[in-house]
């Protein structure tokens, strides 16, 4: 008693169908999505836009790139990722 087993998850979904409906919930699934996304998006802006926007040093000179950059601005060596 008490954990929920598979059929009673089955048996919630099946609930949850009847009283909302197939066509809602997909709605809702997709809100749920594009508001995830939207969380992800402005993480990732917060995050290029913060004090973490120069994080790793060029192993050739020594130059500081942004996180997102591939190679040195300064000597144009490949950065690690
Ligand atoms: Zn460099």
């Amino acid at each position: 008693m008490g954990a929920l087993q598979p059929l009673h998850l089955l048996l919630l979904l099946g609930l949850i169908l009847l009283i909302f409906g197939p066509r809602r919930l997909v709605a809702t699934g997709r809100a749920l999505g594009q508001s995830w996304r939207a969380l992800v998006a402005g993480w990732r802006q917060g995050q290029s836009a913060g004090p973490a926007l120069l994080a790793r040093p060029c192993p050739r000179c020594g130059q500081w790139s942004t996180e997102s950059a591939r190679y040195c601005t300064a000597c144009g060596a490949a950065l690690p990722s």
